[in-house]
C-alpha cells in the first residue's frame, strides 16, 4: 500500500482555495431575504395550510419565471413524480424507464406508482440518460405493440420515462423527446435540481410532457418542503390540480370527491418562504456559477482530476458541484472523502447505483458499466451559494 497522500491534500487545498475558507457544509440554503416577513404573514392571515394567497403566487412567479403555462406546488418531489406518473397512465406492473445514477427518489417514486424501475445507462458526458444505449436496448429487446410498448424479457408494458437533470445539468433534451417519441412513451423530467437550468432558450422541466422540481432544503430554492409539477398541457394541468387535492368537487358546502385521490398540495406557509427564496434566485444562480469558475480554475493545474461542467448550448443551475476523478485514480475515492471530511469540508460520492441496493437488485436493466464507473468516481464539493455572495 502507498503512503503518498498527495492527491488528498491537494485536492483538500484547492477545493480550500476555491471557497476561500478552510471549512464548509457541502450545501445550505440562503434565508436572508423575505423569508420571515412572508411566512409571519402567512401565519397572521391565519391560512397555514393548503389553502392560502402565497400557494397561488408562489405558483405564478414559477410559471413567469420558468415561462411555463402551468406550475402546480406539492408537498415534495417525490409526490410530485408519483402524481406525474399516475397522471401518464402509468399503471400496476408496468415498467419505467429511469437512470440507475440518481437520487433514491426517482425510483421510490415510480414503485409508489405501483411500477417497477428499469435501470438504464448514463453518460458519461452530461451524466444523465445515455439515449443511444438505451435506443440500441430497446431496438433489441422492447416491441411495440397495440397495448404499448412491451419488455420482450418480462412482457411487461414500458410505460413511461424518466429523465434526471444531475446536479443542475441539462440533458439532450432534442434526444430524450425523440426517443420518446419513437418508442411511443411519455417523458417526464425529473428537475428536483435543475430549477434554472435551460437547454438551450427553454427552461428543464418544461420539454417533457410533465417536468417536476423539488424544494427540499438542500435544493437552490426551498420551501422547506416541497416541489411543483410543471406542464404547457391544459388537460394534463387541470388532472395535477384535481389529484393533488383530494379530487374534491367545488361546492360552498358538501364533501364531494370524483375519485380516489392524493393530499399532496403545498401548504401557504411553505409557499410563503418559497416566495421569498424565488426573490433571491437570480443571485443563487450567480453565486453559483462564480464558485463553479473558482473550482475550474483551481483545478485547472491537476491532471489526475476534472471540474465537471456544462455541455455547449446548456446552461446549468450549478446547484452542486462535482469533480470527477480519471479512471486511474477511482481508488482513491474512500481516501479523499476521508481526508476532505475529517479537514472540516464535507464532501459526498455520488448516489450508490440503484441496482446496487437490495430492494432494487431484482429490477429489470441495461449494461450499467458507465453508472458503476463515475460512482466511483464523483466527488461531490461545497456549494452553498453564500460561499461566494455578497450578502
Ligand atoms: C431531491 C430530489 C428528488 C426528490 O425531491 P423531494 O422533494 O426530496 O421529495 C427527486 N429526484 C432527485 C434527483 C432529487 O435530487
Amino acid at each position: 500500500m502507498t503512503t503518498d497522500t498527495g492527491l488528498e491534500d491537494a485536492v483538500l487545498e484547492r477545493i480550500r482555495s476555491a471557497i476561500g475558507r478552510k471549512e464548509a457544509s457541502l450545501h445550505e440554503p440562503m434565508l436572508y431575504g423575505n423569508e420571515i416577513e412572508y411566512t409571519r404573514q402567512a401565519i397572521e392571515s391565519g391560512y397555514v395550510s393548503s389553502v392560502g394567497e402565497f400557494v397561488d403566487r408562489f405558483e405564478r412567479c414559477l410559471e413567469s419565471y420558468i415561462g411555463v403555462k402551468h406550475a402546480i406546488a406539492v408537498v415534495n418531489g417525490t409526490s410530485g413524480l408519483q402524481l406525474s406518473l399516475r397522471i401518464l397512465g402509468v399503471a400496476r406492473g408496468d415498467e419505467v424507464i429511469c437512470p440507475a445514477l440518481t437520487f433514491a427518489a426517482t425510483a421510490n417514486a415510480i414503485v409508489h406508482a405501483e411500477a417497477l424501475p428499469l435501470f438504464v445507462d448514463v453518460s458519461e458526458s452530461d451524466l444523465g440518460i445515455d439515449f443511444e444505449k438505451l435506443d440500441s436496448f430497446l431496438e433489441s429487446t422492447a416491441e411495440r405493440t397495440e397495448s404499448g410498448l412491451i419488455n420482450k424479457m418480462t412482457k411487461r408494458r414500458i410505460s413511461g420515462l424518466i429523465v434526471m437533470h444531475t446536479f443542475g445539468h441539462p440533458v439532450d433534451m432534442d434526444r430524450g423527446c425523440a426517443l420518446s417519441e419513437k418508442w411511443g412513451v411519455p417523458v417526464v423530467e425529473d428537475a428536483a435540481e435543475a430549477l434554472g437550468s435551460r437547454f438551450g432558450d427553454h427552461h428543464v422541466g418544461t420539454l417533457g410532457r410533465l417536468g417536476v422540481l423539488s424544494f427540499n432544503g438542500n435544493k437552490i430554492v426551498t420551501t422547506g418542503g416541497g416541489g411543483a409539477i410543471l406542464t404547457n398541457d391544459d388537460t394534463l394541468a387541470e388532472s395535477c390540480r384535481k389529484l393533488s387535492t383530494t379530487a374534491k368537487i367545488p361546492h360552498a358546502w358538501e364533501f364531494r370527491h370524483s375519485e380516489v385521490a392524493f393530499n399532496f398540495r403545498m401548504p401557504n406557509i411553505n409557499a410563503a418562504l418559497g416566495l421569498a427564496q424565488m426573490e433571491g434566485l437570480p443571485e443563487f444562480i450567480g453565486a453559483k456559477r462564480k464558485l463553479h469558475d473558482r473550482y475550474r480554475d483551481s483545478f485547472s493545474d491537476m491532471s489526475e482530476i476534472r471540474v465537471f461542467s456544462e455541455s455547449p448550448g446548456r446552461t446549468s443551475n450549478h446547484w452542486l458541484n462535482a469533480v470527477i476523478l480519471g479512471k486511474n485514480h477511482s481508488h482513491r475515492l474512500d481516501d479523499l472523502l476521508r481526508r476532505t471530511n475529517d479537514a472540516g469540508v464535507k464532501t459526498r460520492p455520488a448516489w450508490t447505483p440503484l441496482h446496487l441496493m437490495d430492494h432494487f437488485s431484482t429490477m429489470s436493466r441495461t449494461d450499467l458499466s458507465t453508472t458503476e464507473d463515475l460512482a466511483r468516481r464523483i466527488l461531490n464539493v461545497p456549494s452553498s451559494a453564500f460561499l461566494v455572495s455578497r450578502r
